[in-house]
């Protein structure tokens, strides 16, 4: 596409951040637009592979992301009461060669701030709530609740679950609520008084699992999240304040190595897990959707965010060899939707990496090579 094609962004999360910076070395004039006046430390960490790595190197990030996260030496699955080990994937050099990149557990707050540096200042207007979009034949306009128009010939919808992008092409139509919450914590690993975990761990019970792991490369920041399950969720997508009581009673009969780590986690914040059906209109004229906005998945294969960042490098590769923007967007979709579908399937499932898994489809993939279907 033409390099003078003015193209917005809404949203400066893990996918609007990424496609900004792989658009902005082609060529392209960017800005994104994000509602938030600045950016806040949330606690909580991502896990991300050597697919996601491998779209980082594209951006001269890959170095920062695995100096700044940890290199897990393996992703371990363990029984909740027993604690035998199910299945255990090993991080050695050999498997980052046949992934051909390392797998990284990292601070989320780490991670944005790391997307951020590639970008133009002032590429990101902070305080942009996206209201409103007029796709008309000599432009898109784009209204903020600030009261700033903006004009564009492309609009990226990279705005998350509760995308007012998808509202303008689908209609508005609230998240789904899968009757499970996540409680999670991160906290100074020297709270655990010595006791010897593993990198990553994620603890499989019958109806609940936690995951545990540190995020830093000197192993001394803990995150735990479980996912337990919740009759209702009365607020909206916003996290709330939990008890570290109700967080230890749902972890009741799980082995205590897991115990005496979710004991030092004091402070709890409960998070609604949420997804959506799966649909598959992904963009209207000249307006597309990427990331949660458009697929988004319960966590339980931790992949949506590797997903985003997935979309961007595939996103990125069809605007750049595109036509116009219908051809490139429909390229998008079709090449992008199997995969997405596949990722969403395991993760309703919630059996990636319980016992053997065959993951070098997922991990081996290169989001920024791998050949592209001609359209959808
Ligand atoms: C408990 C939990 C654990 C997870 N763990 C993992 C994991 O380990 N690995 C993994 O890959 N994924 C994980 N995920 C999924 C991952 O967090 C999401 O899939 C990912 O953040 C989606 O990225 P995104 O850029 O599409 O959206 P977001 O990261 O949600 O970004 C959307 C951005 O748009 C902005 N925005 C929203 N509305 C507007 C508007 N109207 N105007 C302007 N700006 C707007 C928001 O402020 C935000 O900055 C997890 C999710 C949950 C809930």
């Amino acid at each position: 596409m033409d390099r003078q094609t003015r193209i917005a962004i809404v949203g400066a999360g893990l996918a609007g951040l990424t496609v900004a910076g792989l658009l902005q070395r082609s060529g392209f004039s960017v800005a994104i637009y994000e509602q938030t006046p600045n950016f806040s430390r949330i606690g909580a960490g991502i896990i991300l592979g050597a697919n996601v790595a491998k779209v980082l190197r594209r951006l001269d990030l890959e170095q920062s992301l695995a100096e700044t996260g940890i290199r897990p030496d393996a992703f371990v699955s363990r029984a909740w009461d027993s604690g035998d080990t199910l299945y255990e994937l090993t991080f050695d050099a050999a498997c980052e060669a046949r992934f051909d990149g390392p797998f990284v557990n990292i601070h989320r707050a780490d991670l944005h701030r790391i997307l951020q540096r590639p970008l133009k200042p002032g590429t990101i207007r902070f305080g942009h709530r996206l209201a409103g979009i007029d796709d008309a034949p000599d432009g898109v306009t784009l209204s903020f609740d600030n009261g700033v128009k903006a004009v564009a010939d492309i609009v990226i919808g990279a705005d998350g679950i509760r995308s007012k992008v998808r509202d303008v092409i689908l209609g508005y139509e609230e998240p789904r609520f899968i009757g499970r919450i996540a409680p999670r914590a991160v906290f100074p690993a020297d709270r655990l008084g010595g006791l010897e975990i593993r990198d990553c761990t994620k603890w499989w019970g019958p109806d609940r699992h936690v995951l545990v792991y540190y995020m830093t490369p000197r192993r001394d920041e803990i995150y735990v999240m479980a996912a337990v399950p919740a009759d209702r969720w009365d607020g909206d997508g916003t996290p709330i304040p939990g008890s570290r009581d109700d967080f230890m009673s749902a972890l009741e009969g799980f082995h205590p190595d897991l115990l005496r780590t979710a004991e030092a986690a004091t402070d709890v914040t409960v998070w609604p897990i949420m997804d959506r059906p799966r649909d598959d209109r992904w963009h209207a004229g000249r307006i597309v959707l990427m990331g949660d906005a458009c697929h988004a998945v319960r966590p339980f294969m931790a992949a949506g965010g590797s997903m985003a960042i997935e979309d961007a490098a595939v996103l990125h590769r069809c605007i750049v060899e595109g036509a116009d923007p219908q051809a490139a967007f429909s390229r998008y979709a079709g090449n992008r939707i199997p995969r997405v579908a596949e990722v969403q399937r395991i993760s309703i499932d919630n059996t990636w990496m319980h016992g053997p898994t065959e993951v070098d489809w997922f991990f081996a993939y290169d989001p920024c090579s791998a050949p592209l279907d001609a359209a959808s």
